[in-house]
């Protein structure tokens, strides 16, 4: 079955889309930890991002750098935090917190309770500047 991130690339579930290329999607994730909270993912649907081979994995790299630019440059955050967890979903992922402080980045601390409308907004903010 696919994972729900691949129905995600393949448009059966939307999201709050920042940026794409042919191979990597970003997107808002959808229960964040702060504003601007986005995952990166390869479109191929492999489990672990450990496992994703070059040279899709130095892509995913280099995507995620100018994502988490966009995000430091337009979201309140001292720099931008990188975390891989993948204990939910299992398609690679990278996910870029704003952080200003260690615990802004607890995966066991309560999420924010973003509308729609605040998640799209963040989304356009962050595309502008990538
Ligand atoms: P992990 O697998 O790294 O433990 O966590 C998966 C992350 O994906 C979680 O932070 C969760 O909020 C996010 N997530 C799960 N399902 C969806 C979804 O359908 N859309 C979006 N945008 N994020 C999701």
């Amino acid at each position: 079955m696919a994972s729900i991130f691949t129905k995600i690339v393949q448009g059966e579930i939307p999201c709050h889309k920042v940026a794409e290329t042919d191979n990597c999607l970003a997107f808002l994730d959808i229960n964040p930890l702060a504003k601007g909270h986005t995952l990166v993912i390869p479109k191929p649907e492999i489990d672990y991002l450990f496992d994703v081979q070059e040279p899709l994995y130095g892509e995913l790299m280099t995507f995620a750098q100018k994502v988490a630019k966009a995000i430091d440059a337009t979201m309140t955050c001292e720099r931008v935090g990188m975390a891989v967890v993948g204990l939910e979903v299992p398609h690679a992922h990278i996910h870029l917190i704003p952080i200003s402080h260690v615990h802004d980045i607890d995966f066991s601390r309560p999420k924010l309770d973003l509308t729609q409308e605040e998640l799209a907004a963040i989304a356009k903010e962050i595309a502008e500047v990538i």
